[in-house]
């Protein structure tokens, strides 16, 4: 079955879903971007994934480019077109297409591309056995909190990653702490037991599935908190994990040449992963 995507108001083959040369996303990197999990033929977090997509949009003020029911009524019909039981939307908005100049376009209207696609549940191995992440320096802009396709540098550091063995590279600051992966935030377990993440702030992209751990943590009565943690303490962390909406709770159970607890998945990871999946199944979705 071919693909179909949407491009500006049409659902079009896949091979022939194409924008402007001069769209502000393809130039500028003017644009801001969404993906939301379907699992099973529901979303997941869909409306938290929307509402930080009007966060992003309204950061570098960029018009919505239609209404919050017609958005997800397009979304529902790409997933139906494609076919898709589990697997992804890809949504962008860029400020869209005009002459090449910096300063913002009076008159361009907001491009609005979508994708979908089939995913593959992470394997038994990787939710057994867990990932290696490697630790690179976080060299990214101020506001990280706002989705933007600029990801050059998460691009060359998942790369690095890949180049590495690893699955992923958790980035760096100037302080030796880290602050998330590169499409991914990043959590440890201290040897106290203590569930660790990065603070929400300009540093991080505050992760929709970080916020439903946290909020599934905090039922459960586990201590967590919220702060920077260096490079050494994660070293030395019980568990490691990472979350996204695509990678839910995967395991970490190397940091660059650094074994975590004993190699495999910790018990909390484990517990959180599951409670999430339950999430995701339930309170987490709509239909
Ligand atoms: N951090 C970065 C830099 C990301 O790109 C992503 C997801 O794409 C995340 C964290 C995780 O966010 P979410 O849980 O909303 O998928």
């Amino acid at each position: 079955m071919s693909r179909i995507a949407y491009v500006n108001g049409r659902f079009v083959p896949h091979a022939h879903a194409e924008v402007h040369v001069e769209d502000r996303g393809y130039q500028f990197a003017d644009g801001v971007y969404e993906v939301v999990l379907v699992q099973n033929g529901v979303m997941v977090d869909e409306i938290p994934h929307l509402d930080r997509l009007d966060r992003s949009l309204k950061e570098l003020r960029i018009d919505p480019p239609m209404g919050r029911g017609a958005l997800r009524a397009q979304m529902r019909e790409l997933v139906r077109l494609n076919r898709i039981r589990t697997g992804l939307v890809y949504m962008q908005v860029t400020r869209g297409v005009a002459k090449r100049d910096h300063p913002f376009p009076k008159d361009a209207r907001p491009s609005l591309v979508m994708t979908a696609k089939r995913i593959a549940m992470p394997s038994n191995d990787v939710v057994e056995n867990g990932v290696k992440v490697i630790t690179i320096r976080d060299i990214r802009w101020e506001r990280c909190d706002i989705k933007t396709v600029a990801l050059l540098p998460n691009v060359l550091g998942k790369q690095q990653a890949r180049e590495n063995g690893a699955y992923e590279a958790w980035q760096v600051d100037g302080d030796g702490n880290v602050t998330e992966g590169t499409s991914t935030n990043a959590w440890i377990v201290t040897q106290d037991g203590e569930l660790l993440t990065r603070q929400a702030s300009n540093d991080i992209l505050n992760g929709i599935t970080r916020l439903s751990i946290l909020k599934l943590a905090d039922r459960q009565g586990l201590k967590f908190v919220e702060r920077p943690f260096s490079v050494e303490e994660a070293k030395q962390a019980r568990e490691a994990f990472i979350s996204s909406a695509t990678s839910f709770v995967t395991p970490v159970t190397q940091i660059d040449d650094s074994v975590i607890g004993n190699g495999k998945a910790g018990t909390l990871s484990t517990g959180l992963r599951d409670s999430y999946l339950a999430y995701a199944a339930g309170e987490g979705a709509t239909a």
